[in-house]
């Protein structure tokens, strides 16, 4: 049996600064450390900072005499100004791509446009953003929902981070054309379209494709969609356990990747896994 990675699969810039900045923070700090909502989007890397002493709370909770960690997909800016005058400390852990969308939201916002931000209004990452955004913002996930957005002479457009650059530009494609003015800040990430590129590359040439990565990860799933929508039989599994090795009965050629919050660790067991399973159907034949 094949198996054919994305090398460039795993924790992302972000998410590498956001582990490193809570894993200098938990070693010298005295006071409790908390991270607002789940740093990431992984549950078993969540896990194993719990068992680091760094608690997971709510964007409501009582932060005084803690060092709040800011996650990779930000807050709005009341929550920030809230934890800033309760807690010990603020660590602000925000992606820098998220930062970036930030600062157009506010931009857009005092240039006086409507901001349309492109993504899932349920995310983390959008509930934080339309803080920035003020109160003329409006939220659209799907390429049918921009037919019935009403004329704005001025808009705005923001997309998720980890949005599918197709699905953006089909967006994109209905709203040229209606609006007078239309500025569009394309905040999709590289690492997000590079991954996003590479699944749909990977999926094309094998017969069952593993993304590997949290449920909860937006960016995962969306892998696991694009891989899907290939044509490719696709499973996303949290951790090796998770293989079946039904589905790789007459599977000759599988395919690999990740979601931005998967350690390596994860993805090398997952080719462990495959290999033990391909070594003892080699013997059997
Ligand atoms: S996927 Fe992109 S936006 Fe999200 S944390 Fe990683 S680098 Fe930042």
């Amino acid at each position: 049996m094949e198996i054919i990675l994305d090398e460039g699969a795993g924790f992302c810039f972000g998410v590498e600064r956001a582990m490193r900045m809570t894993a200098e923070t938990t070693t010298v700090s005295r006071d409790r450390v908390v991270t607002i909502g789940p740093l990431i989007h992984n549950p078993q890397v969540i896990e194993e900072l719990k068992k680091e002493g760094v608690e997971v709370v709510k964007e409501d909770a009582d932060v005084h005499n803690a060092v709040a960690i800011l996650r990779t997909h930000g807050v709005s800016p009341d929550v920030e100004q809230r934890l800033r005058q309760e807690s010990s400390q603020v660590l602000d852990a925000t992606c820098p791509y998220v930062k970036k969308s930030h600062q157009y939201a506010d931009l857009l916002r005092r240039e006086d446009y409507h901001i349309l931000i492109i993504g899932d209004q349920n995310h983390p990452e959008i509930k934080g953003l339309i803080g920035y955004a003020g109160k003329r913002v409006t939220v659209i996930n799907l390429p049918e929902e921009a037919e019935n957005l009403p004329h704005f002479p001025k808009l705005g457009v923001i997309i998720q981070t980890t949005y599918p650059i197709e699905k953006a530009q089909k967006i994109l494609a209905k709203l040229v054309g209606r609006i007078t003015e239309l500025r569009v800040f394309n905040t999709i990430c590289d690492y997000t379209s590079d991954r996003q590129i590479a699944a749909a590359h990977i999926a094309g040439k094998v017969q069952l494709m593993y993304v590997v990565g949290g449920r909860n990860s937006a960016n995962t799933s969306k892998l696991a969609e694009i891989c899907r929508q290939k044509g490719t039989p696709t499973r996303l599994i949290e951790v090796p356990d998770e293989i079946d090795e039904r589905d790789l009965e007459n599977v000759e050629r599988v395919g690999i990747t990740a979601g931005a919050s998967t350690p390596e660790v994860r993805i090398a067991g997952v080719i462990e896994r495959l290999e033990q399973i391909a070594t003892a159907r080699a013997l059997v034949r």
